[in-house]
């Protein structure tokens, strides 16, 4: 059963920063089933704010592989390194309602300051939460080390954020809860004051993430589990600038034969290279049964 209206709107965004993999091709098909399932619209974002690892000859090859494996999508293709100035203006909002603060630690800095504490909290991915070394520095002393050319990341203040918001934020989630899905609660407190702009580019993932999904209007963000805990910091920043909360659907990971995930940076063997192996569309198309699994999966 194919519905003929709907507004709904889906994103495959990769980062050019490497060739696609298997597992690109089963999110990227995923968003596209569900897309033409449900008639509404399949975007794709170039996400290539990292300037010195994005390529473009690796954005050349994502506009192939995806031609290869038979998905199409709307242009102009949003790439983010051409919209800086939108991140950058969300930040200076995000300054104005002082919920964010320059933080000019080095990595070895916030390690050393949390050495020999082996309870201190650790952020979803691992890393410790940041304790706060720069969040109290006074106004006179950030003034005098910007002024004096210091790169500075800019970090969330968590708590001063949670309090704005001032009530608990959630979202739509259909990971792994069958076609009606699940409400889920953001805890964005796990990520502590996480960084919202880069030394090296002023802007993050998570800052540019929520913009495009807002400012290109994706209603369900289709991605991959590594991403779910994400989405506790994506709900918060949604709700302090005001956006719209997208539905999400994390899908599992395809994991090579040792249960790692595939990733570029393991060196999982890029699409390409399995088309160079005589590997066709259908063939992978079916690998993945990504069809039958975007359709059991949604409620049309
Ligand atoms: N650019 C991210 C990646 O390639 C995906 C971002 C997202 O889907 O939210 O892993």
């Amino acid at each position: 059963m194919t519905r003929s209206f709907s507004n709904q709107t889906f994103r495959f965004a990769p980062s050019s920063n490497g060739f696609l993999h298997l597992g690109h091709a089963y999110s990227a098909l995923l968003n596209f089933d569900m897309a033409r399932a449900t008639g509404g619209r399949m975007l794709l974002r170039i996400e290539d704010i990292d300037l010195d690892r994005c390529r473009p000859e690796f954005e050349q090859a994502i506009y192939e592989d995806l031609d290869w494996l038979g998905i199409s999508w709307e242009v102009p293709v949003r790439r983010q390194s051409q919209h800086f100035d939108v991140y950058a203006a969300a930040l200076d909002r995000l300054r104005a309602d002082k919920l964010i603060y320059p933080c000019f630690c080095s990595r070895g800095e916030i390690m050393a300051s949390v050495a020999g504490k082996p309870d201190w909290p650790r952020d979803p991915d691992g890393s410790p939460l940041y304790p706060g070394l720069c969040k109290h520095l006074s106004e006179a002393e950030r003034k005098r080390r910007l002024a004096s050319g210091r790169p500075a990341a800019q970090r969330i203040d968590m708590a001063a954020a949670l309090k704005a918001v001032g009530y608990p934020v959630g979202w739509r989630e259909a990971r792994g809860a069958g076609a009606d899905g699940c409400d889920m609660t953001a805890n964005p407190a796990l990520w502590g004051d996480a960084v919202l702009a880069r030394k090296d580019i002023q802007t993050s993932y998570h800052i540019a993430v929520v913009l495009d999904d807002a400012l290109q209007g994706v209603s369900d963000v289709v991605r991959g589990e590594d991403l779910f805990m994400a989405t506790h910091l994506h709900r918060l920043l949604q709700a302090l600038l005001d956006l719209p909360a997208p539905s999400y659907h994390h899908h599992g990971l395809l994991r090579d034969a040792s249960g790692q995930k595939l990733s570029k940076s393991l060196r999982a063997k890029s699409l390409r290279a399995l088309r160079q192996e005589g590997l066709s569309p259908g063939t992978a198309r079916n690998m993945l049964g990504s069809e039958s699994i975007a359709l059991s999966r949604i409620a049309l």
